[in-house]
């Protein structure tokens, strides 16, 4: 069946999430388990789920879809999100909208440049809007959480303490980052504060569905089409489409546009969300990662999506 484009007037997402499946098992074993939180090193290589969630409400899953996984750098965009929608423009002073050309988290570039980020996406640009997190809520942590809960519509997601724990003893890199923002004065809490409010941010515990559901308000310019609520406004959503086409894949943005055709974001936890504007968002799970910290699977699972269904935003 390989290589034929499953056509028909409406597509069967669940036959092509389950012909993705099979297709990538080979893959699964492949990839490297991040390990360099060592909290993230003890999961399966084995573990692979799609869900596709539909403007029009519908939702397709196959394999471990519903079981909850470490979505890392995949929350860079809810809290983009909160922050765009809270202060707007004013981000952009502290932060750039270009790629970074560099490793998420590089300490080179941003001495270069005296402190400002290259882009939320890459963990010091994440960290600045973290910041503002805390600067614009009472209770960030709490706030924070319930927005993802709002946008996925599951009251039961959480921070995991373990994963966010592990990254303390071990974010070194993250601590130097923080401490370098701070030193350019472009971080305004102390930057243990917003390291914690940081590795929380990281930790937060979700599944494919959930993912896919959440990440909905970007496929509808900036409203949940499920209950109508208002996540964020059409040129913001317009906005981090952008940022997660040109920035949201780490050295591998070029690749993912070129092989998938998406805007996507993913995460070290090994998933990776991607976003068809007008009519669905799909995230997948794999835990193996590729050379540039991709999931293997993943990126290969979304190129056969966008081939399956001929659909891209190209
Ligand atoms: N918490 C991870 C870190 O800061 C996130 C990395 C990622 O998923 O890109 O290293």
């Amino acid at each position: 069946m390989a290589g034929k484009t499953v056509k028909a007037g409406i597509m069967d997402y669940q036959k092509i999430i389950e012909r993705i499946a099979e297709d990538v098992s080979p893959l699964l074993d492949k990839g490297e388990v991040a390990s360099y939180i060592p909290a993230l090193a003890g999961v399966s290589p084995s573990k692979f789920g799609i869900a596709v969630a539909t403007v029009r409400g519908e939702c397709f899953t196959t394999g471990d879809a519903s079981e909850c996984f470490s979505i890392q750098s995949l929350s860079k965009v809810f809290t983009l999100a909160m922050v765009m929608d809270r202060i707007g423009d004013a981000l952009w002073e502290r932060v750039g909208r270009e790629a970074s050309g560099n490793p998420f988290n590089s300490l080179v570039q941003l001495e270069y440049e005296h402190g400002r980020p290259r882009n939320p996406f890459i963990n010091a640009g994440a960290l600045v809007v973290t910041d503002c997190i805390i600067l614009e809520n009472h209770d960030p942590m709490r706030d924070l959480r319930d927005f993802v809960r709002t946008c996925a519509g599951n009251n039961t997601i959480g921070y995991d303490e373990s994963v966010a724990l592990s990254e303390k003893e071990t974010g070194h890199r993250n601590a130097a980052l923080a401490h370098f923002l701070k030193s350019y004065g472009n971080l305004y809490n102390d930057p243990g504060r917003v390291l914690d409010v940081y590795y929380h941010q990281c930790s937060l515990s979700m599944s494919c569905k959930d993912l896919a559901r959440a990440f909905l308000f970007l496929a509808n310019g900036g409203t949940d089409p499920v209950n109508g609520n208002i996540v964020c406004g059409l040129r913001q959503a317009k906005r981090i489409n952008a940022l997660m086409q040109t920035c949201g894949l780490y050295d591998e943005g070029g690749e993912f546009a070129f092989r998938v055709g998406l805007p996507g974001k993913s995460g070290v936890g090994g998933g990776i969300v991607a976003v068809m504007p007008g009519e669905l968002s799909i995230a997948v799970w794999s835990p193996g990662l590729n050379t540039a910290g991709n999931s293997l699977a993943g990126f290969k699972a979304l190129e056969l999506f966008t081939t399956y269904t001929s659909k891209s935003i190209f």
